[in-house]
């Protein structure tokens, strides 16, 4: 294990019962990073994150943190610090005290104790707050109540379990960028869950999509967009059309397929996959090109607009494509004399990059 590896899950399984919630997970978390751990509701993500916490402990594998493994030492001694989204602060005591309590648990000097309190304090902008008690604070302040108590006592890792999934839309916002800035500032390794891939893609180093107990796919998040390497990620992380179809020629130059319905689609080499494979190509709408821009596309087709809607910045147009009566693309047509509208035909297509082609 390399000096950037923080922390390591190898070979881990988790069992309840009969039941295997995380599958065989091999994951390494790098020093520094904000890693998120994306996927539905019950994919494993929070069992994940508790058996790094250590308040759950693996069927199977083993855990590593800064090089050794973890299995034997108690949650309290890991050095790691927690966030839940459910704030759980002490609501006996106040702001000042729920900051220094970790610090007192790890018996720093008094004087320390302050120092540390009151950066912690300043470091969420609650210095006003010290005296106040849990409840007298907005939900949104609890949070950085909370944030602050899991980083006071410097940890060399801050697991965040959904910590903003009890604000609104706009607060969660907010506190995204807040959180962001946090973690440039203090450089600890962060580790995130969400079911929210918006909020994966735009606050994380790299994203690991859990589904039903297994990692499909970790990279950073302009790879799991332009790259997904499975159906799931493809359909779970942003809008995707999806046609189904069979390998017909694979090679260095590029891949062809065949749709069901007799598209033929050109794309980029696809070592992977061989002839005759089953295969989803997925299309993201912002990547197909309409009219002029399509010109030059390998992949052409003069399609019937089924729907037009004008969204402003963009207009978002349905197809009805042999194979998929609802796909999708998004275009603005700023400059062009008339947008296109229903029963109009349109050229439209892509270029050989744009198409994610993945096994069934
Ligand atoms: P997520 O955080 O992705 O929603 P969890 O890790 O909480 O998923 O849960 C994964 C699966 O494990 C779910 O099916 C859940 O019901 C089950 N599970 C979690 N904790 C326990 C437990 N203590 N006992 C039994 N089953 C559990
Ligand atoms: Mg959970």
């Amino acid at each position: 294990m390399t000096d950037d590896i923080i922390g390591r899950y190898e070979s881990v399984s988790k069992s309840y019962g009969g039941l295997t919630v995380v599958k065989d997970l091999d994951l390494d978390i790098r020093r520094g990073e904000f890693l998120s751990l994306l996927g539905p509701s019950g994919s494993g993500k929070t069992t994940t994150l508790m058996m790094l916490a250590g308040l759950q402990s693996p069927s199977s594998g083993h855990i590593f943190l800064n090089g050794r493994p973890i299995d034997g030492i108690p949650p309290h001694r890991r050095n790691i610090g927690v966030v839940f989204q459910n704030y759980a602060l002490f609501p006996h005591m106040t702001i000042a005290e729920n900051l220094a309590y970790p610090l007192k648990a790890r018996r720093l000097p008094k004087p320390e104790i302050a120092r540390r309190v009151q950066r912690g304090l300043e470091m969420v902008k609650l210095h006003a707050f010290a005296q106040r008690r849990p409840t007298e604070l907005s939900g949104g302040q609890q949070q950085r109540v909370a944030l602050a108590r899991a980083l006071v006592f410097e940890p060399s890792v801050v697991l965040l379990d959904e910590p903003l999934g009890a604000l609104d839309r706009q607060l969660r916002e907010t506190m995204q960028l807040e959180l962001k800035q946090l973690h440039r500032e203090t450089g600890v390794t962060m580790v995130y869950v969400t079911h929210d891939q918006a909020e994966a893609m735009t606050m994380s180093d790299r994203v690991a999509v859990f589904n039903d107990g297994k990692l499909l796919q970790c990279a950073p998040p302009r790879e799991i967009y332009d790259r997904p390497e499975s159906a799931f990620v493809a359909e779970f992380v942003g809008e995707n059309n999806r046609l189904v179809g069979t390998i017909v020629a694979s090679g260095e130059d590029g891949c062809t397929v065949k749709t069901d319905t007799g598209l033929v689609i050109r794309s980029r080499p696809q070592p992977g996959l061989a002839v005759g494979a089953s295969v989803f190509v997925y299309l993201r709408p912002e990547r197909v090109l309409v009219g002029p821009a399509a010109a030059s596309c390998e992949n052409r087709y003069v399609v019937e607009v089924a729907d037009a809607i004008f969204l402003g910045d963009h207009t978002r147009l349905r197809i009805d494509l042999p194979g998929n009566p609802n796909f999708t693309v998004k275009h603005n047509f700023f400059g062009d004399a008339r947008p296109p509208g229903p029963a109009d035909r349109i050229e439209f297509g892509w270029t050989t990059r744009a198409p994610q082609v993945v096994a069934t």
